[in-house]
């Protein structure tokens, strides 16, 4: 599709990126079609230069309402996705992705080399949830009907499902369960700690924030996140430490350093652990 009415202005180039939390790697997306964690770049590119078809690249062109700049996203799921402004024009794109070919090329190869989220350790054999010091062994089981259903009896975890579930109904169920599971055992935690340290919360409530670890509201809510419980103890009484510090200053300022570093002397180890938790956390868990 061809459409007139092209800014005439030069193009700024919004290139949104993110850090593939298993691989590190910079990769470009957003949204559903990454990987999350992220950080983000802003390319200014006012060049003219003639248009080139770009050779062996598929992408697809969508028109977004919200879009104010041209993005170029990169997924495993979705390929090169280029996201424009309603009545932008499409003759310009094979310029834009001309002019970030290196970088594109870069970005499919990386993606290419990435490990898939359901390799052959999928479904998982065992759930180990360090935090909490737990470890689960899941049995399948085929089952007629189309529900999906998890049981759990002390350390065996039997999950029954049809023969035709997919794998994301199966990685919903494991999330739900986790969800809950996290929530009992952070509950015990999180009041001891305040105990501790004198800090105090009144809700606790447990997300999958894909960016965060854990917040702390000013109306007093404690968030923390379950996929804290794939990392090692102390890393989730950090994070509970951290976010109840915010009670005392809802900022990041020298008195709230102070303030953590008297509670957990290991601060500084355990930000730099936590900047490559990723790790701990299992592939399948998007
Ligand atoms: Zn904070």
């Amino acid at each position: 599709m061809v459409r007139s009415g092209a800014s005439k202005k030069n193009l700024h180039y919004l290139i949104t990126g993110l850090v593939d939390y298993r691989t590190g790697f910079f990769i470009p997306g957003g949204n559903d079609c990454s990987f999350s964690f992220g950080v983000t770049e802003l390319v200014r590119d006012g060049q003219k230069g003639p248009i080139i078809l770009i050779a062996n690249i598929d992408y697809n062109v969508r028109e977004s309402q919200r879009a104010r700049n041209v993005t170029l996203k990169v997924s495993r799921r979705c390929g090169l996705e280029v996201v424009v402004p309603e009545g932008f024009d499409h003759q310009l794109v094979p310029k834009i992705l001309t002019s970030r070919q290196d970088w594109i090329d870069d970005q499919l190869r990386r993606i290419e080399s990435m490990p898939g989220r359901f390799d052959e350790n999928w479904p998982p054999k065992q759930l180990y949830l360090q935090a909490a010091g737990t470890e689960f062994e899941l049995m399948y089981r085929e089952v007629s009907g189309n529900r999906i259903n998890l049981e759990q009896e002390g350390s065996r975890i039997e999950i029954s499902q049809p023969a035709e579930a997919d794998d994301e109904s199966l990685v919903s169920l494991f999330v739900s369960w986790l969800k809950d599971y996290a929530k009992q055992h952070y509950a015990g935690l999180a009041e001891e700690l305040s105990e501790e340290s004198g800090l105090n919360y009144k809700k606790l409530v447990v997300r999958g924030q894909k960016t965060r670890w854990g917040s702390y509201s000013s109306r007093g809510t404690l968030s923390l996140n379950y996929k804290l419980l794939f990392l090692p103890e102390q890393l989730l009484r950090h994070v509970i430490l951290h976010e109840l510090s915010h009670s005392v200053h809802m900022n990041h300022s020298e008195k709230f350093w102070h303030l953590l570093n008297q509670l957990d002397p290991d601060t500084p180890m355990h930000d730099t652990q936590l900047s490559q938790a990723w790790k701990y956390l299992p592939p399948w868990l998007d």
